[in-house]
């Protein structure tokens, strides 16, 4: 088990400053067995110019709002008061290249009812690359997204994340790196934690919004692309249109961007040092500890 915290560590809990050893959760608690909660994932970088910046804060807070809003969850909390308040969580816990965990859940609660109150908590830890810095192989998953018609999967929801754990498990299982799910159509959707980008012929492609989380990496990538001139198209494609392409790769806050070596044991084409994909992931490191 990785060391999230220890006894000095302090998180944010309901607009204070409190040690994480001594935070409790009861058990009754609805979004513990119901899932019902919302939450975002969060880095933060020192700068080239040694400061701290989270980054794409206000996309993050904008989009914890809106899902909660989505399912009903009682925000009533000001992002700039959240961002304040992770900045202040970071520097008590002296860190600055960081994951954060924001997360807002239901009270005591075991029926279905909406509540009037929610809880809110700030977690930071020390976090290096996700999902590590080799190409990935990458496996096709038995395991579909939920269906858009039975969940809100523009929502960042506790409860979707079975869905991601039994797909990255079943293909970890088979000795791949991670998952790659469709869609209820069959279509090439994205990764268990990531959203993921192909390149053929010259540009970029990437699934079509829809089934799938709206990224904020993904956002930043197509600002990347408008400023390297690189073409990004979005469509709905099958694997079948996207094995054996040039390049592929992962992208995604905890991600950030990471390239393929293979899908269902088929190699991309290009040495990912001379791809475009390298570049757009070159901009993206520099992006992240750009001092603006
Ligand atoms: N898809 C899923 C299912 C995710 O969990 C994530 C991570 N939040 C992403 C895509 C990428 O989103 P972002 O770039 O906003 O981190």
């Amino acid at each position: 088990m990785a060391n999230y915290y220890n006894e000095n560590t302090i998180i944010y809990l309901d607009g204070k400053f409190v040690k994480a050893a001594e935070s409790k959760i009861d058990l009754y608690n609805q979004s513990l067995h119901y899932g019902y909660a919302v939450f975002e994932g969060i880095r933060s970088y020192k700068t080239v110019d040694g400061t701290t910046k989270i980054f794409k804060a206000a996309e993050h807070y904008h989009r914890l709002k809106n899902s909660a809003n989505a399912l009903h969850i009682p925000y009533h909390f000001d992002s700039e008061v959240l961002i304040e308040a992770t900045y202040e969580v970071l520097k008590q816990n002296n860190l600055q290249d960081a994951y954060i965990r924001t997360i807002v859940y239901g009270p005591s609660n075991m029926s279905y009812d909406i509540n009037e109150e929610s809880h809110i908590a700030i977690l930071v830890w020390q976090m290096g690359a996700f999902l590590g810095h080799n190409l990935l192989r990458i496996a096709v998953s038995p395991f579909q997204r939920p269906n858009p018609k039975g969940f809100i999967i523009t929502a960042k929801a506790c409860g979707h994340y079975v869905n991601s754990m039994m797909a990255s498990n079943e293909a970890k299982s088979r000795g791949f790196n991670e998952a790659l799910l469709t869609d209820m159509n069959g279509y090439v959707a994205e990764g268990p934690g990531a959203n993921v980008f192909f390149e053929m012929d010259g540009k970029l492609i990437t699934p079509s919004l829809g089934n799938i989380l709206p990224g904020i990496t993904r956002a930043t990538i197509f600002e990347i692309c408008k400023d390297l001139g690189i073409t990004v198209e979005e469509k709905f494609f099958t694997k079948e249109e996207i094995y054996g392409v040039d390049a592929a790769f992962f992208c995604g806050t905890a991600a950030e961007v990471i390239g393929w070596e293979s899908l269902d044991g088929i190699a991309f084409k290009k040495d990912w040092n001379d791809t475009l994909s390298k570049k757009v992931q070159s901009a993206y490191k520099a992006l992240i500890v750009a001092n603006k």
